[in-house]
């Protein structure tokens, strides 16, 4: 993948400085009690035409959440969107259409995501005929074949016909990335699109993923916990820990030389042949939650962590180029060495 420095043009999605909170409640010996979970808390980030980028996070990081966010099934309570440099009015009725027509998701789960009792050709017909405008039953056979061809269910007479269970895990995906594709999105949002999928098809499914983004310039946005495999198909990774972006950068840089604790553990915790170094406990990359206070939210599992950690949480570092890392440990040592 290319330098996202030499990828050119303005962002398609803009999302800037955007939070979710969810209200919990709960009942306990008769008492009734009610707090906030900040699910995702100012979160920036961009995506551009023929770029895939990468979030990348453990269960509970709000990587999800992002992308419900950005899909509409979830309304931010702070920040905002722009798309094409215009700004989404989320909440308020009417333009939702509009945008989804800019803006679709896969689903991790294709059989979930598919309809039981339709037929590939039902899923496929719809979005044709209401966002396309195909009208004739011959141009909507040609739209619907011209979309498996794309997906490389081929020949497509073989798979028009079947039910979602009469399909193997990877062509279900393969239909559900079809079915987004009939709509003619700019920006594709993939949530875990390999996870449920045999090892053995995921590098097949990805591999479709990126030809789809250069042969049709779409803006990719990749959610996984898969670390290792984000360093081979985005150009820029976004690492989250507990709702916050902690470190960001050219994909190469952020995998081969991790510069915040998390990042480090994450790709420790990957399964690499080439490494021997011990793996790390699961326990140690649980994600915090519930009240966090203003320090680091990895001080309670940071091996580094300093007392300083515990009070105020790092700006952003600069690593170089676009590579940063929200850690004390980079901040600029003060010229009295205090
Ligand atoms: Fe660890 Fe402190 Fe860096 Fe947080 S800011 S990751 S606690 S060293």
């Amino acid at each position: 993948m290319d330098n996202p420095q030499e990828v050119a043009g303005p962002p398609l999605l803009d999302v800037v400085n955007v939070s979710k909170r969810f209200v919990v409640r709960g009942s306990r010996q008769s008492v009734t009690w009610r707090r906030h979970l900040t699910a995702v808390d100012g979160v920036s980030f961009s995506l551009r035409a023929g770029e895939i980028t990468a979030l990348v996070g453990e269960s509970g990081s709000g990587k999800s959440t992002v992308a419900r966010m950005l899909s509409r099934l979830e309304t931010p309570s702070g920040g905002y969107v722009n798309l094409h440099g215009e700004r989404v009015r989320f909440g308020v009725p009417g333009g939702r259409r509009a945008y989804l027509r800019q803006v679709q998701l896969i689903f991790q789960d294709p059989f979930a995501s598919l309809n039981p009792v339709h037929t590939v050709r039902y899923h496929l017909e719809r979005p044709l005929r209401v966002h396309q405008h195909l009208r004739s039953q011959q141009d909507v056979e040609r739209g619907v074949a011209a979309l498996l061809e794309e997906v490389h269910l081929t020949p497509p007479s073989r798979f028009i016909d079947c039910y979602p269970h009469q399909l193997s895990g990877g062509q279900r995906q393969r239909v559900a990335i079809a079915r987004a594709l009939a709509v003619g999105p700019k920006v594709v949002l993939a949530d875990e699109p390999v996870s449920m999928l045999d090892v053995s098809i995921r590098l097949g499914v990805l591999n479709l993923l990126a030809q789809l983004v250069e042969e049709r310039g779409l803006a990719l946005m990749y959610i996984t916990h898969d670390i290792a495999s984000a360093r081979y198909f985005a150009a820029t990774t976004h690492v989250m820990y507990s709702g916050q972006l902690i470190e960001s950068g050219p994909s190469e840089d952020v995998t081969q030389s991790p510069r915040h604790p998390y990042t480090q553990l994450l790709l420790e915790s990957s399964p690499d042949p080439t490494r021997s170094r011990k793996r790390i406990p699961l326990s140690a990359l649980e994600v915090a939650h519930g009240n966090i206070g203003t320090g680091c939210r990895f001080q309670p599992r940071c091996p580094y962590a300093m007392p300083r950690c515990a009070e105020e949480a790092s700006p952003r570092q600069a690593v170089g180029g676009t590579h940063w890392a929200a850690c004390w440990l980079l901040a600029p040592v003060p010229a009295d060495g205090q």
